[in-house]
């Protein structure tokens, strides 16, 4: 089963990723973190994205294309489950280029689920998101801390950090970027039926039953 999540910045997709894999063995592909791997290692991806993020832009379509055209072509990073597209494609383009770079190695799309969530509640979700520096497992100062004071509930790690583009200014670039480009790509899939579409307004729980319940072919 090979899913898209979308949504705005801060509508939970990395959220409802992360169940996704736990519970049912799905491998998340997020541009946006091989984006962050490729800055942290300095590699010449990072070196031109950097300030493309910290502005809250988008990167070009064959930089991200190309690394999920490489992840795709990693056997040993693949369950067998299937993939969950976080973050991507966010434009026209990466999503035609998505269904050829499926195409070519016999899979395709199954789900694309729309998280909607008001505008409003976005910049209060990104501004409060921190996450465990040491497995990546997402926080919010209000909505999700973790169980154990400052104690990372998955792994126990006392480090965490936040992201430099989770800035009020930064996230109005970001929310101008899904409205003007990747919104417009929800047609494309719709014109062939596979938008969901799950309110994501919920409590994170309520959203995860949603999701499951439209997978499991209930919704
Ligand atoms: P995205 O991957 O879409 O940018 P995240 O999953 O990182 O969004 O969620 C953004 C922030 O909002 C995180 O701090 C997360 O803990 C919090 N969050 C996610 N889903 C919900 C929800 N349903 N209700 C309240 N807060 C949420
Ligand atoms: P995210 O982690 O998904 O919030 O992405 C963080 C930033 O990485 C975005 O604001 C963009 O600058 C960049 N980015 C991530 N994925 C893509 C993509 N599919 N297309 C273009 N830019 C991306």
């Amino acid at each position: 089963m090979n899913i898209i999540l979308l949504g705005p910045p801060g509508a939970g997709k990395g959220t409802q990723a992360s169940r996704l894999i736990s519970e049912r063995g799905l491998v998340q592909l997020s541009t946006g973190d091989m984006l962050r791997e490729a800055i942290k290692t300095g590699s010449a991806t990072g070196l031109r994205a950097k300030a493309i993020m910290e502005a809250g832009e988008l990167v070009p379509d064959e930089m991200v294309n190309e690394l999920i055209a490489n992840r795709l072509d990693q056997p040993e990073r693949y369950s067998g489950s299937g993939f969950i597209f976080d973050g991507y494609p966010r434009t026209e383009a990466q999503a035609i280029s998505l269904d050829a770079l499926l195409a070519e190695r016999g899979m395709k799309l199954d789900h694309v689920i729309e998280l909607l969530v008001d505008a409003d509640a976005l910049v209060d979700r990104i501004t409060g998101r921190f996450s465990c520096a040491k497995c990546g497992e997402g926080y919010h100062d209000r909505y999700k801390l973790p169980k154990i004071d400052s104690l990372c509930d998955v792994c126990g790690s006392d480090q965490f950090k936040r992201r430099p583009d989770d800035n009020e200014k930064t996230v109005r670039t970001r929310l101008a970027e899904y409205r003007a480009k990747t919104a417009p790509i929800l047609p494309y899939y719709d014109a062939r039926g596979l938008v969901r579409r799950v309110d994501g307004m919920a409590p994170i729980q309520e959203v995860e039953r949603g999701i499951e319940s439209l997978l499991d072919g209930a919704g």
